[in-house]
């Protein structure tokens, strides 16, 4: 296993850690099949993966209830002796915080669900701008001044799926940042905070972990034969997976790769792959820019995310509506595509909410009739996320 330091943390951790939201599971997602889990993660574990990252929701029957990852992960620590072993990063639900004591609140029962008297790493879960305005009136930073004091938190920081300003103007409020889980791969550069937030956490020494290293799976699965033909121009052969993680890996900016992986082979080609230094060179770089040029000619708009269509008067996220519906056809997952739609985007901010104005047209460097893009939208998505 390879290792990077996790920035100002210090902290060694194994260029893979290890995702437990998509543990194997049995009839429901709270159904966690315990014994292929637990030989998963022993494999992990004794083949170099130190850092385990997990969060209150993960693995519940609901998408933001208490869920049984944590639950999982603190017997198996517990029953195999492996708390001193690995580090525990798990997530405060940002969302479900409607007043101060909820902090705490929330944080016993996860060192409850983990066994355990210290968190390693303690992330604010999937921070919206919204959520990080509420958190922090209700006093977050003076509650996580108080877990670090104590020591029942070792380092601190946020998960999240925001613009690089917000992102920036988040982390210039509180020095005691240390680590931030962040979106990244190859078709993701210019996507959320994207390269731009990466530099700037290598700036000013934050740890960045990884999520959607394999956009949920879609980078390896059902791949169109274009890409196949690029990936076959390679000089040196790789499969899908390989690239995908290489790219990180060779990423200066990159400390820690999270795979929520699903089944022990899983575990063991993505180890090998942690375990193998590959360099990326300049003609592997130009052929990677290549599949992700060709995986946007699938898109259903040609919106580029420039925004100077926004703000929208009556509060669209025009943006990330359009965006959405973008990745659903380019990656042909829907259902993916809908959770986020469903989760990132406020209820008044989704394609519905556009009364055909017509306000935002002329501003559109694209020349995109956007009411129109956005009936397209609200067809495809639908108002609920329950009937994907
Ligand atoms: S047409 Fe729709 S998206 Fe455009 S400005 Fe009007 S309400 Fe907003
Ligand atoms: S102006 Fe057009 S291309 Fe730019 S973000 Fe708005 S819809 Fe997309």
């Amino acid at each position: 296993m390879l290792y990077n330091t996790l920035g100002k943390t210090g902290l060694k951790v194994s260029r893979l850690g290890f995702g437990t939201m998509r543990l194997p599971t049995k009839g429901s997602n709270d159904k966690i099949m315990e014994n292929e889990a637990s030989e998963m993660l022993t494999y992990g574990i004794e083949n170099g993966i130190n850092l385990i990252d997990t969060a209150y929701p993960y693995h519940s029957s609901t998408l933001e209830g208490s869920g049984n990852s944590e639950i999982f992960l603190g017997e198996f620590l517990k029953e195999n002796s492996y708390r001193d072993d690995v580090l525990i990063s798990t997530k405060s639900p940002s969302w479900a915080i409607e007043k101060n004591e909820d902090f705490e609140y929330y944080l016993d029962k996860q060192l409850k669900k983990l066994q355990t008297d210290f968190i390693d790493i303690y992330l604010l879960h999937s921070l919206t701008v919204p959520d990080w305005l509420k958190v922090n009136e209700l006093g977050v930073l003076d509650f996580l001044d108080d877990c670090l004091s104590s020591g029942v938190v070792k380092h601190v920081g946020f998960s999240s799926h925001i613009e690089v300003d917000y992102l920036i103007e988040i982390l210039d409020e509180y020095p005691k940042w240390e680590v931030v889980l962040t979106q990244m791969n190859y078709l993701d550069e210019y996507y959320q905070s994207g390269t731009m937030g990466l530099d700037y956490l290598k700036e000013v020494n934050v740890g960045s972990m990884i999520m959607e290293p394999l956009r949920g799976g879609r980078l390896v699965q059902n791949i169109p034969q274009q890409v196949n033909d690029l990936w076959n121009q390679a000089d040196v052969k790789r499969t899908p997976v390989e690239w995908a993680l290489q790219y990180l890996w060779n990423r200066d900016d990159v400390d820690c790769v999270l795979s929520g992986m699903t089944s022990l082979e899983q575990v063991k080609e993505n180890v090998k792959l942690a375990s193998t230094e590959d360099t990326i060179n300049e003609h592997d770089s130009e052929l990677i820019r290549e599949v992700a040029r060709t995986y946007r000619t699938f898109l259903g708009n040609n919106c580029t995310r420039c925004g100077y269509c926004m703000p929208c008067p009556q509060g669209v996220d025009i943006i990330n509506c359009l965006t959405e519906y973008n990745i659903a056809h380019m990656l042909n997952d829907p259902k993916a595509s809908a959770m986020q739609y469903f989760t990132l985007i406020d209820d008044d901010s989704r394609a519905d909410s556009c009364i055909q104005c017509m306000e935002c047209i002329p501003f559109c460097t694209q020349m995109l009739d956007i009411p129109e893009e956005l009936v397209k939208v609200h067809e495809y998505f639908g108002s609920e996320f329950d009937h994907f």
